[in-house]
């Protein structure tokens, strides 16, 4: 699982739902397996029968490929990514001293604060036990409080729309999670997760060591739901050693698939199944290190916690930690950055 950090951000994960009903199921043959029951269609799609016009816009100082559907920019199927939060044209990554920074575009405020968060449901959404069940998953297995809203201005708003989708984290005042007729609970669970700051679990950066991509068997034009985070541009870091295939925020073996056959394999070429019914354990230790459930665990981390010789991807910008300080290497050589309020200026 991957998250942000909590200063500047991250990505990341997490959804759960209930077990008997994915939000469709395809009847593909399944490979070579007796015993595994392979879900083919666990993937939440904000609109599973549009293809939108693939554009290029940038997001935390990165150029990102999203889909244009209806108004709004849809990444990796089900993420919709704030038009105000992003920019056609790339954003200065590094400012002068002095120098008024642009709104920014990463994600430099997804957490939730003391671990509530707000809600509301649309009295027209159908089936709202799905959101109820989904909600009480979640308070019962993390710290998170879920408190139906009386005037807070920052909340999620539950109401239908053409597939499931969310956005990631709290982006600041009502922020939809759109549920068709078709999505589960587990469904929910999962947008839930994406509300709460979650990426998908394929994206690690590490991924590229436990599954091959098969490119050859992506619908034209989704290509882009299989890049990992690193190559977008988000900072974050991974909560378990290991890909999580149990994780709630994982895709299936068959997403986006054009042909039936596998766009996410193991190393070893086999698919494997997912499931929406819960959160993962590994869903639940991110969760944990996201919102602390001691005060023991509330504070920020701090630089101390980054390597020497290491990179980090920190509010859009890859920059080498050296010496206890930040260096960008632009095509002038590597120059001293500082970062602050989550933007970058040269030292
Ligand atoms: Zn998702």
């Amino acid at each position: 699982m991957r998250k942000l950090k909590a200063l500047f951000l991250l990505p990341v994960l997490g959804m759960l739902a209930c077990s008997e009903d994915p939000i469709s199921e395809i009847d593909v043959t399944t490979p070579n397996s007796t015993t595994e029951v392979f879900n083919q269609n666990l993937t939440e799609k904000a609109y599973p029968k549009q293809l939108g016009t693939t554009s290029q816009v940038y997001f935390a100082g990165q150029k990102l490929p999203v889909e244009e559907i209806k108004g709004s920019y849809v990444y990796q199927g089900d993420i919709i990514l704030p038009k105000d939060m992003t920019n056609i044209q790339p954003k200065k990554l590094v400012y002068q001293e002095g120098e008024t920074p642009q709104k920014s575009t990463g994600r430099t405020s997804g957490l939730w604060t003391d671990n509530t968060i707000y809600f509301q449901v649309d009295s027209d959404l159908s089936n709202q036990e799905r959101v109820y069940d989904a909600i009480k998953h979640w308070e019962s297995n993390t710290s998170l409080d879920f408190v139906e809203r009386s005037g807070e201005s920052d909340y999620i708003y539950f109401t239908s729309g053409a597939g499931c989708a969310s956005y990631i984290g709290k982006i600041g005042g009502r922020q939809e999670i759109t549920l068709a007729s078709g999505c589960s609970t587990g469904n929910t669970i999962h947008e839930i997760g994406h509300a709460v700051g979650l990426w998908h679990e394929q994206s690690r950066v590490d991924r590229d060591r436990h599954v091959n991509i098969l490119y050859e068997n992506i619908e034209s034009g989704r290509e882009h739901n299989f890049e990992t985070y690193e190559e977008m541009g988000y900072d974050g870091e991974e909560f378990t050693t290991d890909l999580d295939f149990n994780s709630i925020m994982m895709y299936s073996s068959y997403s986006f698939s054009k042909n039936g056959q596998p766009t996410i394999v193991r190393n070893n070429g086999s698919a494997y199944s997912v499931q929406r019914n819960k959160l993962s354990s590994g869903d639940v230790k991110g969760i944990e290190s996201m919102y602390p459930s001691s005060s023991a665990g509330t504070e920020k981390p701090t630089e101390e916690t980054y390597l020497n010789g290491e990179y980090y991807t920190v509010s859009g910008l890859t920059v080498l930690r050296y010496n206890d300080s930040w260096y960008y290497g632009s095509r002038f050589g590597w120059r001293k950055v500082k970062l602050v309020d989550s933007n970058w200026y040269w030292v």
